[in-house]
């Protein structure tokens, strides 16, 4: 018999839910509004772009940090969209995805027993992130209908161990955008207890109705404690090109370009060339998009109305969670499978994003960054499944 070799920090780490999902999607023919991507293409330009790159030879190592005029993009959009200014030499950092972000964020920055209070439900990596780095998890639950959270809570959460408050807005998987008020609370405490800020922003450009994104590190006393992570991925429907940013201040980017140098060292050249490119283009494009999606959002949300699946209306992101109807006495996980299996509509049974409460258990989240035949097919399967 071989031994287990496997690490033990990893031992508690199972399968990604959005891998699990796809796969059964998959092995059952079923519409697949679990995972999120979108199951068409981002503009065919940016495609154009991508492929006159790699012909032109822009195809060898790019600069570890990334390449001066991506880094250079990201800075002129945070200035002109949210008044922040940064300096592209040492403060943004290129990296594979925002999930790279999230990594060497933690890795550089946590110590062992340092404490890292997340809001549940959360982007799954940020959790497996600190347990890799050997940070403790503490939680701060968003509670249904509008998933905000108790202001008392998530003082209390804060002890002399703490480093971190982790927040992602426009929010993935309950579609919340946070509000000034929240951000100001969130900035008091920080600021007050000397903490850092990781916000993930990877929907910043996805808001509807009156919501607005307000990036944490544009409020006062934030710009040197927050790490402000997204991705093209999200912005210009390009999930697979992996191109993802880090800004913070230039101590905290030098520690989180050391982490960096060593996990990827560098993201293909010629992804990071084309968006680049499609950031110049970035003001005429965002309207068409944001409509886009808008669309997708009503459509789902009107077909859901005749099922039994009551959702709530995501403000931002392209997820919305769905309320499992009271009698069903089904655990989402065991849902998911049965809807999977036996109703071909693949979920995410959202409870593997919460550490401490069960709220999970009673919703399901669904994507709709779909084609509006998958959206109306996949409400129609919803719609078979009877109490
Ligand atoms: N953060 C959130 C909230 C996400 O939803 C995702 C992916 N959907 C990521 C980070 C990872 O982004 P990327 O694909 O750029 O690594
Ligand atoms: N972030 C995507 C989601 O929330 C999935 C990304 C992944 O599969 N790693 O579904």
């Amino acid at each position: 018999m071989i031994s287990d070799f496997s690490a033990n920090r990893i031992k508690v780490m199972g399968t990604s839910i959005f891998s699990t999902m796809s796969r059964l999607a998959f092995e059952n023919k079923a519409i697949n509004l679990g995972q999120g991507y979108p199951d068409f293409d981002g503009p065919q330009w940016l495609i154009d772009e991508a492929y006159k790159c790699m012909k032109e030879g822009k195809n060898q190592y790019a600069p570890t940090q990334g390449i001066l005029s991506l880094r250079k993009a990201i800075s002129e959009m945070q200035k002109k969209y949210y008044a922040l200014e940064w300096n592209p030499d040492n403060e943004i950092t290129i990296t594979a995805g925002a999930t790279e972000s999230l990594y060497s964020t933690f890795q550089a920055l946590i110590n062992e027993g340092d404490e890292v209070i997340m809001f549940e439900p959360f982007y799954d990596s940020y959790q497996a992130d600190v347990v890799l780095a050997g940070g403790i998890l503490k939680y701060v639950t968003l509670k249904k209908p509008d998933f905000n959270f108790d202001i008392n809570e998530l003082e209390q959460a804060i002890s002399d161990k703490t480093k971190f408050i982790v927040i992602n807005t426009p929010h993935n998987p309950t579609g919340k955008v946070y509000s000034i008020d929240e951000l100001k609370f969130i900035s008091h405490l920080a600021i007050k207890h000397n903490l850092l800020v990781v916000s993930d922003e990877v929907y910043e450009f996805l808001t509807f109705d009156n919501a607005k994104h307000i990036p944490i590190a544009s409020l006062p006393g934030m710009k040197d404690r927050t790490i402000t992570i997204s991705s093209a991925g999200k912005t210009f429907s390009m999930t697979g090109w992996k191109i993802g940013w880090a800004i913070a201040s230039e101590q905290l980017t030098d520690a989180i370009r050391k982490v960096h140098q060593w996990t990827t060292f560098a993201v293909n050249t010629p992804g990071q060339h084309a968006i680049a490119y499609a950031f110049t283009k970035l003001n005429e494009y965002l309207p068409g998009f944001r409509n886009e999606y808008l669309e997708r959002r009503n459509l789902l949300l009107n077909e859901l109305r005749t099922t039994s699946f009551n959702a709530h209306i995501p403000e931002g992101s392209y997820f919305m969670m769905v309320d499992i109807p009271e009698l069903v006495k089904l655990n989402d996980e065991k849902i998911a499978i049965e809807l999977v299996k036996n109703y071909k509509i693949a979920t995410i049974p959202p409870s593997v994003f919460y550490g401490k409460s069960d709220e999970g258990k009673k919703m399901l989240r669904l994507c709709f960054a779909k084609s509006n035949e998958t959206l109306i097919a996949g409400a129609e399967n919803l719609r078979k499944f009877k109490i």
